[in-house]
């Protein structure tokens, strides 16, 4: 049987969540088309393709002590390994600064159409319809391939992420890793103490309507705290060096899809918001009523920051 087959991603010996968001999206996908959701996991030994196993019923396992870091050069010929022997159709990946670094690369080898950037798919008269935005997010197209197979990477937050619960089984899938041109050495993190808010399932963001540094560190960051999450912020917010540019939330900084995005003093410019759209429930608070972000906003609290997040502070 055809199988789509998401790519796992894996740092410092965990799986990210959007390997998790890949193996739904796998298995939706799948079970429109007829076809067998898979997930095809890079390593130097097994150890993750058992605990990916938990969330979809077959992984394919490619181990090679090439595989220890990432690199572009070993995830194309492991993947071009998985797909010249397992039936292929579809290759999931996650949009992530390793993704669309090998995605491409993928499809050339495996002579795939790519469509990048997707928050959806679905099956029409037989065909696979991706979506993705453009114009920052003003408008949505429609994207088919006109190859037999696909690639496609999918942006973080596009599916819920798929909950542990099974047993699949682990196939061995061999590839030879040859040529590599790069070698990863680690990871080391841009700045001390910088987080990947991307990951965070709770943030709290303030704007340039929480005034200076100091006033920003009162209510932002001690909110973020208190409810265990991450603090972020608007650019105007970085580039007056309030926080550090890590926590930058918008089209050029991070894209986040937390359980709860609050945002404080945001007024919800398409750059902004086309890096929190796909956030589960949007609390906005703005003295404005007219302001944008109130559009996209699960929860709306027209007042004054300085009044509301105490408020909040307090009740907590
Ligand atoms: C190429 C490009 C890339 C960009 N990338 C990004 C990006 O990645 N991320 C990003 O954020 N922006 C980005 N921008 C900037 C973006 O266009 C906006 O300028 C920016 O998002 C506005 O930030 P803000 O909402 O904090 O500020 P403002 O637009 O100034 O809004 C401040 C808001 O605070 C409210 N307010 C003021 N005081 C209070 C108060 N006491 N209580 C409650 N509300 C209050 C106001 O009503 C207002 O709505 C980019 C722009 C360009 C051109």
């Amino acid at each position: 049987m055809a199988k789509i087959v998401a790519i796992a991603e894996h740092r410092n010996g965990k799986l990210t969540d959007a390997t998790l968001e890949l193996c739904k999206a796998a298995k939706e996908l799948a079970g429109a088309l007829g076809a067998e959701p898979a997930v095809a996991i890079m390593s130097k030994d097994d150890t993750l393709a058992k605990e990916v196993a938990k969330y979809i019923p077959l992984v394919l396992s490619v181990t090679n002590a090439a595989l220890e870091g990432y690199t572009a050069d070993g995830y194309t010929q492991a993947i071009k390994a998985v797909v010249e022997t397992q039936d292929v159709k579809g290759v999931l990946v996650p949009h992530s600064y390793d993704g669309v670094d090998y995605a491409a690369k993928v499809a050339m080898a495996i002579g795939a159409g790519i469509v990048s950037n997707c928050n959806k798919a679905a099956v029409e008269g037989g065909s696979v319809v991706f979506t993705r935005n453009t114009y920052n997010g003003k408008i949505q197209e429609m994207k088919k391939v006109n190859t037999d197979k696909f690639v496609a990477t999918f942006e973080k937050g596009a599916y819920d992420m798929e909950a542990a619960g099974g047993a699949g089984t682990v196939t061995a899938v061999s590839a030879d890793i040859a040529n590599v041109r790069t070698k990863s050495k680690g990871i080391i993190e841009t700045m001390a103490g910088a987080v990947d808010i991307s990951q965070a399932k709770i943030i709290v963001s303030g704007g340039r309507g929480c005034k200076d540094a100091d006033k920003y560190k009162d209510v932002i960051v001690s909110l973020a705290q208190k409810l265990g999450g991450e603090y972020a912020a608007s650019r105007p917010v970085v580039d007056s060096g309030w926080t550090d540019p890590a926590r930058q939330v918008g089209q050029s900084g991070k894209t986040v899809a937390p359980d709860l995005y609050l945002a404080a003093g945001i007024s919800g410019a398409i750059q902004h918001v086309a890096g929190m759209k796909g956030s589960k429930c949007i609390v906005a608070i703005n003295k404005d009523p007219e302001a944008p972000i109130f559009n996209i906003a699960t929860y709306g609290i027209v007042g004054d920051l300085f009044e509301v997040i105490p408020a909040m502070k307090e009740k907590l």
